[in-house]
């Protein structure tokens, strides 16, 4: 199999390969801003090592999901979404929306958001 880092569109971005642009990175998580925002802040969260679907997660992956969690709403204060209230949303399969098989958090913010979504 080929390995995923080659053909993945978001770990060509981890890897550097394609240009985004960061709104945060460490050795594990990166943070880009969407390329088509649904809102006034749409950041994209991710790990950088390849998982491709929420359905994917494992046992052993629970501290970088966590982490994940954790740096979209650390976004979310930094960016001063806390106090109106941010929505992050994880399109899992291609039903509910995902096109991008590599595992990442849509942090939205900026407008108000209905319910129940599309
Ligand atoms: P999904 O539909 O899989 O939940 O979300 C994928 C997201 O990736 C979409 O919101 C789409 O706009 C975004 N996206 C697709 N290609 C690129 C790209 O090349 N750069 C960036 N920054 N975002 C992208
Ligand atoms: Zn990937």
């Amino acid at each position: 199999m080929t390995n995923p880092t080659e053909r993945c569109l978001f770990c060509r971005i981890a890897n550097g390969d394609i240009n985004a642009r960061k709104v945060y990175e460490d050795d594990k998580v990166l943070a880009f801003e969407d390329i088509n925002p649904q809102s006034p802040t749409h950041v994209l969260v991710i790990p950088r090592r390849h998982i491709a679907t929420l359905d994917d997660v494992t046992e052993a992956d629970t501290l970088i999901v966590g982490e994940l969690v954790r740096r979209a709403a650390a976004i979310a204060r930094d960016q001063h979404l806390n106090s109106e209230g941010y929505r992050l949303v994880v399109n899992c399969g291609e039903a509910a929306g995902q096109t991008v098989f590599h595992i990442h958090i849509h942090l939205l913010g900026g407008r108000t958001f209905g319910w129940p979504p599309g």
